[in-house]
């Protein structure tokens, strides 16, 4: 469902970033995991279509991201993919509910405002929908940015680091309800982090099998030499 073969990413003026080839099912709970600047937001903006390979080949549910551009990219990332950034990026200036429109809206579609609602009581954030981000506690803020990023039911869901400075309790219930929301919609999601605490908070499947796919980054060479 996410296949990857030789895939490499190089900022300008920068050394190439080059990925392991990956290859999911429809479904996969993929822990993109290594340390810090080794590549793991970058993987994630090469998957959402953000920035384009400059080696390799990306494809998601048969589409090469790449080939995608302008509008078409535009319209295709936000019906297929579900972001929860590290910044949460709910826009201060809106209500809980309206950020959610505006997922809407970028999809091209009518705002639906009965489907916002199902989906904030899904994330246990429905009497929430009036409220400033502002208004919110940080857990709460990242189950309304969670619903944003599922409201459309994207095939994949991307999360960038979601357990950053959150105590463990709060750690284990942000996985745990991510799992969980992608296993409901049989979405593909990816968890991207350098958290040694994720890991071990993932449940096995159903089937007795390991709960995700391991995609490990190691430190990329600087170019400079000691
Ligand atoms: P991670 O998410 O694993 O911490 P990143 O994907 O953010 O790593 O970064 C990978 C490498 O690319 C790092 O060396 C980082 O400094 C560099 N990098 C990230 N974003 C940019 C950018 N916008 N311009 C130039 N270099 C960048
Ligand atoms: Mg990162």
């Amino acid at each position: 469902m996410i296949q990857t073969s030789k895939l490499a990413f190089c900022y300008p003026g920068g050394t190439p970033i080059a990925f392991p080839d990956i290859d999911v099912a429809q479904g996969t709970v993929v822990l993109l995991s290594g340390p810090s600047g080794c590549g793991k937001s970058t993987w994630l903006a090469l998957v959402a279509g953000l920035v384009k390979p400059s080696a390799g080949t990306l494809t998601i549910a048969g589409q090469s991201v790449a080939s995608l551009g302008g509008v078409a990219a535009d319209a295709w990332r936000a019906s297929n993919i579900g972001f929860l950034p590290q910044k949460l990026h709910l826009s201060a200036a809106l209500t809980v509910a309206q950020n959610l429109a505006m997922a809407q809206w970028a999809a091209g579609q009518a705002e639906d405002l009965q489907r916002i609602a199902v989906t904030l009581e899904a994330l246990g954030v429905a009497d929430l929908g009036h409220r400033k981000p502002s208004q919110l506690s940080g857990g709460q803020a990242q189950r309304v940015a969670l619903a944003r990023a599922v409201l459309l039911k994207p095939k994949v869901i991307l999360a960038d680091e979601p357990t950053a400075s959150l105590d463990d309790e709060s750690a284990a219930g942000a996985v745990q309800l991510l799992v969980q929301t992608a296993r409901q919609q049989d979405a593909t999601l990816v968890i991207a982090t350098h958290d040694g605490r994720v890991a071990p908070l993932i449940p096995a499947r159903q089937d007795g099998q390991s709960g995700f796919a391991a995609l490990q980054l190691v430190r990329q060479a600087t170019g400079v030499l000691a």
